[in-house]
């Protein structure tokens, strides 16, 4: 089978590539960065740099989209919260253009989204059905979502992935995190009350590929583990896990002036849980963040 990845060189997309080959699909990525770069990190695919030129294509039967300016890379200044909309909404509206000028549509478009969608739930419990806060987070993952969905009206099935904060080894947020807490001088944000609805990477790779092949999979899934954790008890799993302490609390209006609005990224959250992944009968790998933190910092 055929399969379309946008965002296939990231953190998640070029684990999900490897995966995917493994399992036998063919995969084509669409990517800014040359072919060979793409290769070393996606392993045997097929490259694509503009989306024009997929328009001669015969048609694919799944899209995987993942494609999107790194939501915590800069602070979020007017013209930076313009980027992250548009290299996801404006890049899926294209793609969607693209796709309905195909002979023969896909079967399945699984796209990215964020339990950002719901903005900051404080304590509540968060299921897909959770009536989510309007902010900006919520905004990006609202109309991203709504340019995948607008496929459904030509037939395609389409996923939704509310993906949670992604642990994994060697890049993500864990990446930025490890320093300050390899040298004991980790801690909690803010309050560490703020839930942290983590999932770890191997779950998010096998639960995209989980919507691709689930003919019966529709509409949004929290992909998140099980198990969400406060801010306090995720610094100290990962300071156990690391055998160091984690003392040096780190104050929220400290992180509002280092970061601005987008220190709400860590200072707020959800206790999100993937009831219909549950519900679907999708196992996870790791449940637990204890193990999912102990390989995701293993050197
Ligand atoms: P990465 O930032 O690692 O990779 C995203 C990919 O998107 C890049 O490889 C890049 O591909 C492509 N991209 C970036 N900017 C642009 C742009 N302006 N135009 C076109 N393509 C662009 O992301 P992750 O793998 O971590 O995440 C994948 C998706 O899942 C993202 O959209 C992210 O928002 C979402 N997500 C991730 C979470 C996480 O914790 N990692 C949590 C929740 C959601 P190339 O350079 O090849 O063009």
């Amino acid at each position: 089978k055929q399969i379309l990845v946008t965002g296939g060189t990231g953190f998640i997309g070029k684990e999900l590539c490897r995966e995917l080959t493994s399992r036998g699909y063919s995969l084509t990525v669409l990517s800014r960065q040359p072919a060979d770069t793409v290769r070393s990190l996606c392993g045997r695919v097929e490259v694509v740099n503009e989306l024009e030129a997929l328009r001669n294509h015969s048609g694919f039967d799944g899209i995987i989209n993942l494609a999107g300016e790194g939501i915590a890379d800069k602070r979020w200044t007017d013209s930076r919260k313009q980027a992250l909309r548009s290299s996801r909404i404006d890049l899926t509206h294209q793609l969607a253009g693209v796709v309905r000028s195909w002979e023969r549509l896909p079967g399945t478009l699984v796209s990215g989204s964020a339990v950002g969608f719901y903005g900051d739930q404080g304590r509540n419990l968060v299921t897909e059905q959770t009536e989510p806060h309007d902010e900006f987070t919520h905004r990006l993952c609202r109309d991203w979502e709504q340019e995948a969905l607008a496929l459904e009206q030509h037939g395609v099935r389409v996923c939704l992935s509310r993906t949670g904060v992604v642990a994994g080894p060697g890049g993500g947020f864990l990446q930025r995190m490890l320093p300050p807490f390899k040298l004991g001088l980790g801690g909690r944000l803010g309050s560490g009350e703020q839930y942290m609805p983590w999932v770890h990477r191997a779950d998010v790779v096998n639960g995209l590929i989980w919507m691709l092949e689930t003919e019966t999979a529709a509409g949004p899934y929290n992909m998140v583990s099980p198990n969400p954790v406060t801010n306090r008890e995720f610094t100290r799993t990962l300071a156990g896990v690391l055998n160091r302490p984690a003392i040096f609390p780190v104050p929220a209006p400290v992180l509002k002036i280092a970061l601005g609005e987008m220190a709400r990224l860590l200072l707020t959250g959800q206790q999100a849980i993937p009831q219909r992944l549950q519900e679907g009968g999708f196992e996870f790998r790791y449940p637990q963040l204890k193990d999912a933190l102990a390989d995701s910092t293993k050197t």
